[in-house]
């Protein structure tokens, strides 16, 4: 019996998992076969807008392409082990993969807009020492499939209208992934979300961030933290590499489709980086930069004594911005009650190594 269950279990290890190729990768599977690049077309549509689970289901092929598929391969989709809900409605929920690592995975629906959160990583290795993802180290990167069944395997799936790449982990750290992730959401054949809806964030990678400016048409948000570099390389560690002057000049510079948006993310801690001399160097930095500043709450962890600055110094900054010709917005926290704010995400980390 053991050996029949070792025997199952090779056999699932060697089917091809669907969920995470091109349509163009299911049409080189499954062409030996005799199957058309229109059958690879059905198929990746029923993966990843229907998100079926049984290929039996899916019209428009013939029985004997199910049944190969059936023999040959999986959906790829799966379920979070866990879940929890915040008091503001937005839902986290932690999944695990066929190799054991755990990530966390984020919705937050608002009005028309309902935006998933999707991780990169499992934990993260840029080590900034204010975010929960980095604290308790790294554990690989995700395959693409699991990126996407992030999107594909939570159960308010259909409603999603808008992805980021915000979750755990440094997206330009796993960059290959990232990009045909963004290609699989945004491609006719696969989730087709308007690249308008899709953004990547990260903390300054070169030169991967000019690579993903150049192979894709999803938004990039910078995170800053500080405009000193000083102060920056003490939060952001890859700030000693990849100093953010440098990389903003890098994206004044880049041509932009009129579609594309790029703004930096400005956490804002109260007495640490929202002063008069902070706000006038965000000045310098952004005048003529057709960059948006968003500026958002801060988190604390569970020991740090700092904490946010109020809302009406952000506004304050919002105002004097705005006035200097500077497009930036106050950005609401959310899901801070179940640790889903952005820097908490870190379930499930603590005990990975054991899995
Ligand atoms: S802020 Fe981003 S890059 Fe820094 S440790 Fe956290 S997840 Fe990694």
């Amino acid at each position: 019996m053991i050996i029949g269950l070792i025997l199952h279990q090779l056999t699932l290890l060697k089917k091809n998992s669907l969920c995470g190729l091109t349509a163009e990768e299911i049409f080189r599977i499954i062409e030996p076969e005799g199957f058309s690049y229109r059958h690879a077309i059905s198929v990746s549509n029923a993966i990843y807008k229907k998100k079926i689970k049984d290929f039996f289901q899916i019209a428009g092929i013939s029985k004997k392409l199910k049944a190969w598929l059936e023999d040959n391969s999986s959906p790829g989709i799966y379920e979070p082990i866990a879940s929890e809900t915040s008091s503001d409605g937005t839902k986290k929920y932690l999944f695990q993969n066929s190799e054991g690592q755990k990530f966390e995975t984020v919705y937050i629906p608002e009005g028309k807009r309902n935006t998933v959160c999707v991780s990169t990583q499992s934990g993260c290795r840029m080590g900034c020492p204010f975010c929960a993802s980095g604290k308790y180290g790294f554990f690989g990167d995700l395959p693409v499939g699991d990126i996407i069944n992030q999107v594909l395997g939570i159960p308010v799936s259909p409603k999603i209208t808008h992805v980021v790449f915000m979750g755990m982990g440094e997206p330009m750290d796993n960059l290959s992934n990232v990009l045909k992730a963004c290609e699989i959401i945004t491609a006719e054949w696969g989730l087709a979300v308007s690249p308008r809806n899709v953004t990547v964030s990260t903390v300054g990678i070169m030169p991967a961030i000019e690579t993903f400016l150049e192979q894709s048409g999803c938004n990039l948000t910078l995170s800053l933290f500080s405009p000193f570099e000083d102060e920056r390389i003490k939060i952001v560690p890859a700030e000693k590499k990849y100093p953010v002057k440098k990389i903003i000049s890098t994206l004044k510079n880049f041509q932009l489709t009129k579609k594309r948006r790029l703004t930096a993310a400005y956490v804002m801690i109260k007495n640490v980086n929202d002063t008069d001399d902070h706000l006038e160097e965000l000045k310098k930095l952004f005048t003529d930069s057709g960059i948006r500043v968003n500026l958002l709450p801060y988190h604390p962890l569970n020991d740090d004594l700092s904490i946010s600055s109020t809302v009406e110094r952000m506004q304050f900054f919002r105002h004097n911005l705005v006035i200097s010709g500077i497009s930036a917005s106050v950005r609401k926290s959310r899901g801070a009650d179940i640790s889903a704010a952005c820097g908490l995400l870190a379930s499930g980390l603590k005990t990975n190594k054991n899995v």
